[in-house]
């Protein structure tokens, strides 16, 4: 069976439910919400109505009914809340509306992810790099072509970042080869808040695996690096081979905060699941996207 899991801002929420589709409509269950953005909910006629309350607003549901109140304004619902389990299951346009949130579903991972506007990030621009393409391969081990992988992974986190208010550029299309002069360049056009750029490793010998993060010579890079590398290896499982300085081409050219992700060893025997995995993908996204985010909210930017 499809493994059906749901994001909300930048976490993946563990509880039991999942998200299902009734007549072409999304439902969630409201507790992912509820626990992941702070609100409170309770029973107003158990086990028929319940308010969930926020920043001071109430929303009220009822079970089976086709409309909801938000404060003392009537919401009809494209499909009425219901129960499931002791899951109450709403409609992810209400949760939105309610909640402030953008969704998208990412179909390969199944995952139905949900993200508010980030204040730190709206307005602003990220560049991804994806590393390789067109002519240029990259690393091939496997059945893994380092420059798919990093469009992947580019393309995934392009759009957490969208999700969250931030605008997403890119170095390169899909199948585009782009040399590095040309990916500066495209660097010194879209003037970009901050530059990431995404790779994979490989070495002679399996049993080395892991993350390196890499920055040159500027103090919010670094700051940056910091923060990708601590949230990346804290939402996948992989060994630690450090933040480093290096003087990658991009690094050194592009005019703006730049940071080198390896993200794992294509040739190693821990890391080569990793990098073929879809959800793992989508979670190394998630590590970086929350990197990006912690780095803008410390406003190391400025500096
Ligand atoms: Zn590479």
């Amino acid at each position: 069976m499809m493994c059906r899991r749901i994001v909300i801002n930048g976490r993946v929420w563990e509880g039991d439910a999942s998200w299902r589709w009734v007549d072409e409509v999304l439902l969630l269950p409201l507790q992912a919400a509820v626990e992941r953005l702070g609100a409170s909910r309770r029973w107003a006629i158990y086990p028929q109505q319940l308010e969930i309350e926020k920043d001071g607003k109430t929303l009220t549901l009822e079970i089976g009914a086709a409309a909801a109140w938000l404060q003392d304004e009537r919401i009809s619902l494209d499909c009425p809340v219901y129960l499931d389990n002791n899951a109450v299951m709403v409609p992810v346009s209400l949760l939105c509306r309610f909640f402030k949130l953008s969704w998208a579903l990412v179909e390969d991972a199944g995952a139905a992810v949900l993200s508010r506007a980030e204040p730190a990030l709206i307005g602003k621009t990220v560049l991804l790099d994806p590393g390789h393409g067109g002519e240029d391969p990259g690393i091939i081990s496997g059945d893994l072509i380092e420059a798919e992988f990093t469009w992947d992974v580019a393309w995934r986190l392009g759009s957490l970042l969208r999700l969250s208010g931030a605008a997403a550029a890119f170095t390169r299309q899909r199948e585009e080869t782009a040399s590095l002069i040309q990916r500066t360049a495209a660097a010194e056009t879209a003037k970009p808040d901050l530059l990431i750029s995404i790779h994979c490793n490989s070495f002679i010998h399996p049993g080395r695996n892991g993350l390196e993060t890499y920055w040159y010579s500027s103090w919010p890079a670094r700051q940056l690096a910091e923060y990708i590398h601590r949230e990346t290896i804290e939402e996948v499982e992989i060994p630690d081979r450090g933040v480093k300085e290096s003087a990658f081409y991009v690094l050194r050219h592009a005019p703006t905060v730049s940071v080198l992700v390896k993200l794992g060893f294509a040739t190693g025997d821990r890391d080569g699941h990793i990098l073929m995995d879809r959800w793992l993908r989508e979670r190394a996204a998630l590590g970086i996207f929350r990197g990006i985010r912690a780095f803008m909210e410390a406003g190391a930017i400025q500096m």
